[in-house]
This record gives structure tokens, C-alpha cells and sequence, in this order.
């Protein structure tokens, strides 16, 4: 199937790893322009080299998405460089651990990584996107629907972006801006690897999470979660909005009790 993504122009923010390196990968494949917008400098720069030596586009902005200001002129740098902004991609955030304890300057340092450069991004290329009939994707997480304790900031913030996906769709609908959300649960990428790393036994956590997770025992990888956001990104897509999609094996939704392998044939005993 033909995405029809030549040669339009993607933004997305935390390009350099994990999930954003995979949606960026996925962009580039189908023919689109990509910005990568994050803050850390090398994975970034090494990309648009890698991208630039085969001909193609991913343009890397080095920012501090927790500044408004970097914000603005990461827009402003996509649209001076090409004129337009057809796909916007936000991504980045950090499961930061910032719980009830903390106070309230913490959580708002929180909202700040994980929350307000998405309005921030929007707000700034909302303009554009009107004028090409551009689309929004956001990137959320499970943890808005079953929270995880110790995480107040962080579960506030995907929280909101479910509600902003709608308002959004909403908003732009007028204007043919599609805006929809994808929820990853576990999906491996550099983040998660640290989160268990830091655990006493890294390797049988991991087991023990594959084991939760229906489809197959396993994480999702970020390919998996990059088709997801080409798909809603693309035109083929051309009357989906407002939704809110997760691309997680079943993780947040199924029966635990049906699908956990220690209890998989629950129902199955004849009586
Ligand atoms: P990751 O592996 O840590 O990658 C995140 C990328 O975003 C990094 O390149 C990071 O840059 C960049 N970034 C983070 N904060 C930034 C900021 N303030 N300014 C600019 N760039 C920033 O994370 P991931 O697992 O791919 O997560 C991506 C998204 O998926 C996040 O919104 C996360 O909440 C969500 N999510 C992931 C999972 C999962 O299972 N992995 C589950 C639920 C939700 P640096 O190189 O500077 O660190």
C-alpha cells in the first residue's frame, strides 16, 4: 500500500531513540522530510548524517523541549527549512517518578518534560498544519487508564493528552487536521531498559512483564508502534480522528485472569 507520505514534512519530537527513532525510521521509509527535534546531540546528529549520505531528510534540531522557547524555534526551523509542516509527531517524555511526596514544584517540573511542550508544539504549528490539512499524532501511555503509583506528574500528563487528542480533533476538524493519540504499554526502547536495569534482577523482571502481555509474551517493538503512527499519519487515514489507539498486545485492556500463562485455560475445564 502506498502511504502517499512523499515527500511531506514530519516533526517529531524525541527522534533520537527508542520509539521517536522508530517513527522517524518509518517516515523516512515512506518518503517523508523529518525533523527530529530532542535534546540530547549525537544520536540526532549521526542521524542526519546516516539519512543525508542516501539522499534523504532528517534535519536534527537540538532542544530542551522544556523550554517554550525551544519550542517556537524548532517550528520556526521546520518551516523555514521547508515551507511547511504536514505531521506533527509529539513523542518525547520520561516516566520520572514524580509521586504525591514530592510537592507541588516537582510536579510541574513533571508536566513541563511530559505535558506542556506538547501544547507548546501545537500551539506553534498549528498554522501550518491548517494550511495543508496537516495531522497530529501524540504519543500517550497506558499509565492514563491504570495509573502505577509513585508517578503522579507523569500519569497527569498522558492523562491530559488523551483529553487534549479529543479537544484537538475537535479544535481542527474545521480545518481537515486529523489529531489521534497512539498508547504504548511496554514497548522496548533505551527508556525501558534503564527503568529495569536500576531493579535488583533485571532479567527476570523482564520476564516477568513478557509474561503479562497476551500477544505473544512479549514487548512490542518499536516498529511496531512506528506503523502504527505512518498509518494515522497517512492520508489512507483520511477519516480517523480523535481516537485514542493502543498498540500494546493487549496489555491494558484484556483479562489478566484469561491471559496471564499461569492461568491461560481459565473457563476451559468441563464441569
Ligand atoms: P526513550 O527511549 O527515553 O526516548 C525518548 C527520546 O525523547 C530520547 O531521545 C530523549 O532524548 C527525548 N527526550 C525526552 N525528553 C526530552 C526533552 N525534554 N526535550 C527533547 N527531547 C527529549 O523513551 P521511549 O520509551 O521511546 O518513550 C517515548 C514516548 O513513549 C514517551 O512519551 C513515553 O512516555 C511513551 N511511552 C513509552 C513506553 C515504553 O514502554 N517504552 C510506555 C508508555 C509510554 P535524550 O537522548 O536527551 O534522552
Amino acid at each position: 500500500m502506498d502511504l502517499q507520505l512523499n515527500g511531506k514534512v514530519a516533526v517529531v519530537t524525541g527522534g533520537s531513540k527508542g520509539i521517536g527513532l522508530g517513527i522517524v525510521r518509518a517516515l523516512i521509509d515512506e518518503g517523508a522530510k523529518v525533523v527530529n527535534v530532542n535534546r540530547s546531540a549525537e544520536d540526532g546528529q549521526r542521524l542526519q548524517q546516516e539519512y543525508a549520505a542516501e539522499g534523504k531528510v532528517c534535519r536534527f534540531v537540538q532542544a530542551d523541549l522544556t523550554s517554550v522557547d525551544r519550542c517556537r524555534e524548532a517550528v520556526q526551523c521546520a518551516l523555514d527549512e521547508f515551507g511547511r509542516i504536514d505531521i506533527l509527531v509529539n513523542n518525547a517524555g520520561v516516566n520520572d517518578g514524580v509521586g504525591i511526596d514530592d510537592g507541588p514544584g516537582a510536579f510541574l517540573n513533571s508536566l513541563q518534560k511530559n505535558l506542556i511542550h506538547y501544547y507548546a508544539m501545537v500551539h506553534y504549528a498549528a498554522d501550518a498544519l491548517r494550511a495543508h490539512k496537516g495531522c497530529i499524532i501524540n504519543i500517550g501511555s497506558k499509565v492514563c487508564d491504570t495509573g502505577q503509583g509513585g508517578t503522579s506528574g507523569y500519569a497527569a500528563s498522558k492523562g491530559a493528552i488523551n483529553g487534549l487528542t479529543r479537544e484537538w480533533a475537535v479544535d481542527l476538524a474545521p480545518q481537515g487536521v486529523r489529531v489521534n493519540a497512539v498508547l504504548p504499554a511496554e514497548t522496548w526502547t533505551p527508556l525501558y531498559e534503564r527503568c529495569l536495569a536500576a531493579m535488583p534482577d533485571p532479567v527476570g523482571a523482564r520476564q516477568d512483564i513478557e509474561r503479562l502481555i497476551p500477544l505473544g509474551q512479549r514487548f512490542t517493538t518499536i516498529e511496531e508502534m512506528a506503523a502504527m503512527v505512518v498509518f494515522l499519519a497517512s492520508p489512507r487515514s483520511s477519516h480517523t480522528t480523535g481516537q485514542i489507539i493502543y498498540v500494546d498486545g493487549g496489555y491494558t485492556h484484556l483479562d489478566r485472569k484469561c491471559t496471564a500463562s499461569s492461568v491461560s485455560n481459565f473457563g476451559s475445564a468441563e464441569t
